[in-house]
């Protein structure tokens, strides 16, 4: 669990309408980096009404409304200004950056 991911945690509960999106969201699981050993949390999948973007550069996630979707639109990161993606991505470690991550349990699953 990091600094990183507890802020975001925060930010989602504290505003309405961003707790709703993340009581939607997929999963929350813990993962651990194979190059650093650090241990983390963070979202996996797609919620029942939300298509979950993951930043290439990162890690950060944007949810965008199903119903109200464009492939077309152009998607960048509001952090970095990277690029956003849909491709499923092993999670990115808040330590060292590495995507060298493996799933190692599931917290909650909210769908
Ligand atoms: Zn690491
Ligand atoms: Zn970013």
């Amino acid at each position: 669990m990091t600094i990183d991911y507890e802020y975001e945690f925060y930010e989602y509960t504290n505003i309405g309408i961003k707790k709703l999106i993340i009581l939607i969201m997929g999963s929350i699981v813990m993962c651990k980096c194979n190059d650093c050993q650090n241990e983390f949390r963070t979202n996996l999948g797609d919620g029942a009404l939300f298509y979950n973007f993951h930043c290439l550069d990162c890690d950060n996630i944007k949810s965008f409304p199903r119903n109200d979707f464009s492939s077309d639109s152009v998607k960048a990161c509001e952090k970095c200004g990277g690029k956003l993606t849909h491709q499923t991505l092993k999670p990115m470690c808040p330590n060292c950056q590495s995507r060298n991550t493996e799933e190692i349990q599931t917290v909650v699953k909210y769908d």
